[in-house]
């Protein structure tokens, strides 16, 4: 998707903060992060949200879920963190390249936060 923002950090033709990379996924910081430690983590391939995966897209989905806490630790987010996936018009998604984000830091992140 040579238009879509995420592909664009994928294949380099916008910088970011990357803070993990595999042959599957991607992670890096929020470019407004919303507490200490906030992170997106995204598939290489482009996928438009959780809305449009199927049972191909398993291990990918699988790989951003298990590598999510050892990003969180090594980020500075020790003790937990929470995990969201914004999907779809409801979901206001705003980017259309699906994203976990993980937020946390050192201190409780709080009630459930009022934007992602
Ligand atoms: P959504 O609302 O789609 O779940 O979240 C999109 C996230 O992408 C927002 O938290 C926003 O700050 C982040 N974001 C948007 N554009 C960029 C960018 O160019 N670089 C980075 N690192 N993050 C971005
Ligand atoms: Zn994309």
């Amino acid at each position: 998707m040579s238009d879509c923002l995420f592909c664009k950090i994928v294949d380099g033709r916008i910088p970011t903060s990357k803070v993990y990379e595999d042959e599957l996924i991607l992670a890096f910081k929020d470019i407004q992060p919303q507490r200490p430690v906030h992170i997106l983590v995204i598939p290489k391939k482009h996928i438009t949200s959780l809305a449009t995966v199927d049972a191909g897209d398993a291990e990918i989905l699988g790989r951003m879920l298990v590598k999510a806490n050892e990003i969180a630790v090594a980020e500075g987010s020790p003790n937990g963190f929470r995990a969201i996936i914004n999907t779809g018009e409801v979901g206001q998604q705003e980017v259309p390249h699906l994203h976990l984000h993980i937020v946390g830091g050192p201190d409780p992140v709080g009630p459930m936060l009022k934007r992602l």
